[in-house]
């Protein structure tokens, strides 16, 4: 194979060079290929190594902190502590590192999941690969919306536009055509090439692969690898800055209090300091961001597994505060599964039977076989639906499978049936131009040459549209008639009315020397053939995740670019509310944004909509204060899906474009997904939530016990390393376990979070202090409980110690239910991770009350059963407290909300 300069040689040299032909390669030879060159993918951005990684655990305000801590002691020659301390920092250091990687392991997945793939033509026929499948002399095709996925001499072109700016940093989409251009051309300027990683901004192409992987264009730019995103989301960012500020706090107090014990309270330095150095530990939230990130991962990983893939990671925040859904009709709320139902000629309207996209099954007319020698119209419907068609239909083990659009994939299958020739009936007919579908324009015309030489174009689209460019009808008897616009209109409300998706086809002669197809001549020229029918069932599992949201206080709306009569049909299928009104997308146009506004918070279906009026009706939602969902697969819809609080793209019928913009991409393009998404969603920011309410009051209590007793000039009821102890393995496990939390019964059932909804609400610091307080009274009770019997102050700072860690297993089951009683049987069985970390912990207690080495360690002595039993029945005591102070609070608020209703 000769090394070319493809972008200034015509065709087909390129194509000779590249050792291919326009029906591309067979498969053997690609997999030869990819053999010898390899798959066509970037070099990975260069990973930091696990050895960066772990040393990057120690890199942070608190580990410094127990550095210079151990070097103290170290200094003082408490070697019990120092060994303890650095310990603890080992051991942070560890479990911050398996965190992370477990983190990085849930994003990759994602990125898995993601991976792009590419529409070529192999052993003569279109297929879809993987892009990385892709090898020099593959005939790739593109459409609108599609990232060119390796370096292309175009090989034909259609309207085509590609924006570059990735590598050229010109934001303007260029033309691209076939014709050669200069051999020296800068980049910029190679108008016959598309190149790996620009975005094809318009219209339709074929080219042949130059290069693949490290060796193209965007390949050889090193520094232009992408970004390795961070897992983290505005809250838990804002947390990270709280802790941040919140060390800082803790340690000028810590340094206040090590002054004052000293210069003040005349304390002995050694146990002082050890006093302040369990006090930051204590205090300092050192374990959260971590746990937050995996409560992050653990969501991502949620969703994935429920078909919503998270691109942006603060949309899992977002998500779980959504109030309205805009959702596309089809494929999303139906099931995209299309069959021809009916046609509507001037004279007759027939239906049509069949099975899926079989290409086979009879035309009816009242109940006879309709036979298509008696009805000529049958063949022109035949055509234009066979011709007017880029959808190819296969034979597989399960049945007829459509490679394209499915709505393309049902009138191919028509063809067939009326024809009785198979799934390409007029594969013989050469295409010799074309104006693809586009959502503005809303039809497709093609110009064809017939195996006889005559030419000939044909127009489907919609009915609007179609007729608007009619100058007469088709009559039977191959005579016309002109157009009798009120009757159509009147069929098309029939079919509609019934939930079909209607689209026109029409038809005109061409002049011999015709071969280009022009918007602007089309118009007045065409003859009407007729009307054609199609139903998409609505999809089961999204009628029921339609009265999930509206369960769950979220509004749904359906924006479509269909008919208003049939988008009305199959809203009232899906249960959407206020069927009876639907907004056109003329009506939007006539309205201004504060119009648009009212009307658009008060109606649920959008119809004759492009995507330039999904764009403002976000806007107009969002303007009355609701946080948006909405939904897009083509390239025109980015800009709608940016602006939405929450975009959603298809992952099948998405063009990268769309997938690129949004938040989320949903792996199999159903609305259930999304409904799913928002619960994971709010069980993500509830667990973040139940995750920094179950940390902050226990380093509190932990906190406030060393520093009461510090000024009180008392001895410590715990000591620093006992705090340093309890610290290290409650975080390990109990801190860790609330990331792994299940949804609450009645996640969907409450109304969404208010997007404002500070973190810190009055209830949290409410439970941080109502918690903090009691941990303190029940530490120093039983301290001084074992003090009056007489204990070793060994044994009472045993106790105690037992005693705050049973209150943090105790108030890790009532804070598992923010929302409900923490009461019921499936609340106690909790998660496997919730017991795994509860039995740890209380195997982790027993070693360090009752095993002589660590006895000695930590200085603990064995607690007698009975007060053992004590603790624990001053944990139970402290849980009902708790429970029925928030039983109290929810009974008031549920009175309230009551209130408010009636
Ligand atoms: P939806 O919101 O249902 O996806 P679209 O914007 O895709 O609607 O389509 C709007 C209208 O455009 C359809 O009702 C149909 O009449 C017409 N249409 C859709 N796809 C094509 C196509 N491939 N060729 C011609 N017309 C089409
Ligand atoms: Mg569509």
């Amino acid at each position: 194979m000769m090394q070319i300069s493809a972008h200034s040689q015509p065709v087909e040299t390129c194509l000779s060079a590249f050792e291919t032909t326009p029906e591309g390669l067979t498969q053997a030879e690609a997999l030869r290929r990819i053999g010898r060159d390899g798959p066509n993918l970037l070099p990975e951005p260069p990973r930091r190594g696990a050895l960066v990684r772990f040393l990057l655990q120690f890199h942070n305000v608190l580990i410094y902190v127990l550095l210079a801590a151990a070097l103290v002691t170290g200094l003082l020659q408490h070697w019990v502590d120092t060994g303890v301390i650095l310990a603890v920092v080992l051991a942070n250091a560890v479990i911050g590192f398996i965190q992370e990687g477990r983190a990085e392991q849930a994003m990759e997945a994602i990125r898995d999941m993601l991976a792009p793939h590419s529409s070529v033509r192999r052993d003569g026929r279109r297929q879809t690969v993987e892009a990385a499948d892709l090898v020099v002399g593959d005939i790739v095709i593109l459409e609108a919306g599609d990232r060119v996925p390796a370096d292309l001499r175009l090989i034909s072109a259609r309207g085509l536009k590609a924006e570059e700016a990735v590598l050229t940093g010109e934001s303007v989409p260029v033309d691209k055509g076939t014709a050669p251009v200069a051999e020296d051309a800068a980049l910029g300027d190679r108008h016959s090439m598309l190149f790996s990683g620009t975005l094809v901004a318009a219209g339709t192409a074929q080219g042949v692969v130059t290069a693949t992987g490290a060796g193209t264009e965007i390949g050889r730019i090193s520094g232009m690898l992408q970004e390795v995103e961070v897992l983290t989301t505005p809250l838990v960012h804002q947390m990270n800055v709280f802790s941040r500020w919140l060390t800082l706090f803790i340690l000028i107090l810590g340094a206040s209090l090590l002054g004052y014990g000293y210069f003040v309270m005349h304390m002995d330095f050694g146990g002082l300091f050890m006093a302040v150095v369990g006090l930051s530990v204590a205090a300092i939230p050192e374990g959260l961001p971590a746990v937050l990130t995996i409560t992050l991962a653990v969501g991502v990983r949620a969703m994935a597994g429920r078909n919503a893939i998270v691109r942006r990671l603060p949309a899992i925040e977002t998500l779980g505060s959504v109030s309205v859904i805009c959702s596309d009709k089809t494929g999303t709320l139906t099931r995209n599964e299309m069959m021809v139902a009916s046609l509507a000629a001037a004279d007759h309207v027939f239906s049509v039977g069949g099975n899926g996209y079989a290409p086979e099954g009879a035309v009816r007319w009242r109940e006879a076989d309709a036979n298509p020698a008696d009805h000529a119209v049958l063949m022109d419907f035949a055509a234009a639906a066979g011709l007017c068609n880029d959808a190819v239909l296969q034979q597989a083990d399960q049945g007829w499978r459509v490679e394209g659009d499915p709505m393309e994939g049902a009138l191919m299958a028509l063809a067939g049936k009326i024809t009785r020739d198979g799934a390409d009936p007029f594969a013989a007919w050469a295409r010799l131009d074309e104006i693809p579908f586009d959502a503005a324009h809303r039809y497709m015309a093609v110009l064809h040459q017939a195996p006889d030489g005559a030419r000939a174009l044909h127009v489907k689209g919609a009915p609007e549209a179609v007729l608007a460019l009619c100058r007469d009808q088709l009559e039977p008897g191959d005579r016309r008639a002109p157009l009798n616009t009120s009757f159509w209109f009147r069929q098309v409300e029939e079919l509609a009315n019934e939930g079909q998706r209607v689209i026109a086809v029409a038809m005109a002669p061409a002049a011999a020397g015709e071969d280009m197809l022009d918007m602007a001549n089309l118009k007045g020229r065409l003859t009407l053939i007729g009307l054609i029918g199609l139903i998409d069932p609505p999809r089961e599992e999204a009628i029921a995740a339609v009265a999930d949201c509206h369960a769950a206080g979220i509004g749904v709306k359906m924006i479509t670019g269909d008919h208003a009569a049939t988008a009305r049909a199959i809203g009232e299928r899906i249960g959407l509310k206020n069927c009876d009104r639907v907004l056109t997308g003329a009506d939007i146009e006539a309205m201004d944004d504060s119009d648009l506004a009212a009307a658009a918070s008060e109606t649920d279906i959008f119809a004759r909509t492009s995507p330039k009026h999904k764009l403002r009706l976000v806007a107009a939602l969002q303007s009355r204060g609701l946080t948006v969902a909405m939904t897009g697969d083509g390239v025109n819809d980015a800009p709608a899906l940016k602006r939405a609080d929450a975009g959603i793209a298809m992952g099948q019928k998405g063009s990268a474009a769309a997938k690129e913009a949004a938040e989320l991409v949903l792996a199999d393009d159903n609305f259930a997904s999304i409904a799913a998404a928002v619960r994971e969603g709010r069980t993500v920011y509830d667990n973040i939530k139940k995750v920094i309410s179950w940390t902050l009051p226990t380093n509190g209590g932990e906190a406030i016990t060393i520093i009461v007793a510090l000024f009180a000039g008392m001895p410590l009821p715990i000591t620093a390393v006992q705090i340093l102890w309890v610290n290290l393995i409650t975080a390990i496990t109990l801190g860790i376990a609330l990331a792994f939390e299940r949804s609450e019964e009645g996640t969907m059932r409450r109304p969404p979070r208010p997007r404002d909804e500070p973190l810190l609400t009055g209830n949290l610091v409410w439970t941080i202090l109502l918690v903090s307080f009691l941990c303190l009274v029940a530490v120093f009770g039983v301290y001084s409980y074992a003090h009056d019997q007489g204990y070793s102050e060994a044994l009472s700072r045993t106790m105690a110690m037992n005693m705050l860690v049973v209150q943090e297993i105790f108030y890790l089951f009532f804070i598992r239910n923010i929302y409900g009683t923490s009461l019921t049987w499936q609340a106690v069985k909790g998660t496997p991770m919730v017991w795994a970390s509860v039995l740890t912990v209380t195997a982790a207690q027993f070693a360090v009350t009752y095993l002589p080495p660590l006895q000695r360690v930590f200085g603990t002595e064995a607690v007698p059963f009975r007060d053992g039993v004590l603790i624990v029945a001053i944990g139970v005591v402290f849980f009902a407290l708790i429970e029925i102070e928030k039983q109290m609070r929810l009974a008031f608020r549920a009175r309230n909300g009551s209130l408010r209703k009636g």
